[in-house]
């Protein structure tokens, strides 16, 4: 599938959660052929749940898989995975990963790089805005989704690339 399009389905997941009140984070599971797997997006606001965000909404929404399911796939996101997500992208072995953008936040994108994943960051406007314009209107929501009380670029200690 064409980068472009697999991303404006993260990008509707994430416009979705945004319409719920929820953190607009959205991802989805595509492999080779092209079939979209699974896409979902953050559901903390919505379901009280820390551990369901785009991507790993995305996999639940997959089900259960082999792994030649995975061989090849792509998961796009509007956001630079945090550290579950990059573990879970790791864990099945999923080919790709294309980001909408990591101005806003940067996470594993460089331990997937190390770990042999094809990494690639659209630096998507639309992506972008959407996020700044959550973290404006609902800082602590945000924080607490990455776990920091205070906001942070990177978890890795990373300063954040003026633009
Ligand atoms: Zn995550």
């Amino acid at each position: 599938m064409d980068d472009a399009k697999g991303l404006a389905i993260a990008f509707e997941e994430a416009k979705i959660s945004y319409d719920e009140g929820g953190i607009p984070i959205g991802a989805a599971l595509i492999a080779a052929d092209g079939t979209v797997l699974g896409r979902g997006h953050n559901m903390r606001m919505q379901l009280g749940n820390p551990i369901l965000h785009g991507e790993t909404s995305a996999l639940q929404n997959a089900g259960r898989l082999p792994a030649t399911s995975y061989k090849g796939a792509t998961m796009y996101t509007t956001l630079s995975p945090c550290d579950m997500c990059t573990g879970a992208c790791l864990l099945y072995d999923i080919s790709r990963v294309v980001i909408g953008e990591n101005k806003t936040f940067l996470g594993g994108d460089g331990y997937l790089k190390q770990r042999g994943v094809e990494v690639v960051v659209l630096d998507d406007e639309a992506c972008r805005s959407l996020m700044e314009k959550f973290i404006e209107e609902k800082p602590d929501a945000w924080n607490e989704d990455i776990g920091v009380e205070e906001r942070v670029y990177s978890k890795e200690g990373i300063k954040r690339p003026s633009s």
